[in-house]
């Protein structure tokens, strides 16, 4: 059964609150959180003090995305903030494996996020260190843009060597994901599915059920 993570980012910042609470009620087992710190990506959002003021209103796992050049130096903090996961970006490491390892280090699950461009040999590098592989399936930090066809077969191609190895690896796909192509992402081997304006445009309650719903069809 795959995980819907509705993406904060999206959210209204004027009731986040309330919209936790109804992600839960809803049967959304995760937020995903973006932060960007305007270099790495050309924006801004979120930081520590919001993750902290937001832990706790909600029974959600905590997903946060570092959009952050060297994220290495938030981990910890990030963790003691309320962070169950933390993925961060291959390009945005001078040392991946060690950025894994100190956020394993922290008792949290590690993710390595592959932007549309990232090679396959990248993760398959740090294929061991990784508990989520998170598929970019549009540019990072930037709106507006179309869901790119050509990372299906970057999941397709990481579930096979996830069935092949016997290690199983959570796969992640961000970056307008609706309704309308998540058979597709499911399909080629997605299992965590972070969403942002096809659930907050209109009612997110009804908007995730029905991403559910279309879901479970495809599995
Ligand atoms: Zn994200």
């Amino acid at each position: 059964m795959c995980i819907i993570a509705p993406s904060l980012l999206e959210a209204d910042y004027k009731c986040l609150g309330e919209q936790l609470k109804t992600m839960e009620k809803s049967g959304a087992e995760y937020v995903h959180i973006d932060v960007m710190d305007g270099s790495f990506v050309p924006n801004l959002a979120c930081g520590m003090k919001m993750i902290h003021g937001l832990k706790g209103v909600a029974d959600l796992v905590f997903d946060v995305h570092l959009m952050v050049n060297e994220p290495v130096r938030f981990v910890k903090r990030m963790q003691e903030a309320g962070a169950d996961v933390i993925s961060v970006h291959y390009e945005a490491c001078s040392n991946v494996a060690e950025t894994l390892k100190e956020i394993k280090q922290c008792g949290i699950r590690a993710g390595i996020v592959l932007n549309p461009e990232t090679r396959q040999k990248s993760y398959r590098r740090i294929w061991k260190l990784a508990d989520v592989i998170q598929v970019m399936t549009v540019h990072p930090g930037r709106d507006g843009q179309h869901f790119i066809e050509d990372t299906l077969d970057k999941i397709k191609d990481i579930r096979r060597r996830s069935t092949d190895t016997g290690e199983w690896k959570d796969i992640e796909v961000d970056g307008s994901i609706n309704c309308g192509n998540i058979g597709k992402v499911i399909k080629a081997g997605a299992n965590i599915i972070v969403s942002g304006k096809a659930l907050f445009n209109g009612n997110l309650a009804e908007n995730i059920a029905n991403m559910k719903q279309q879901a479970a069809m495809e599995e």
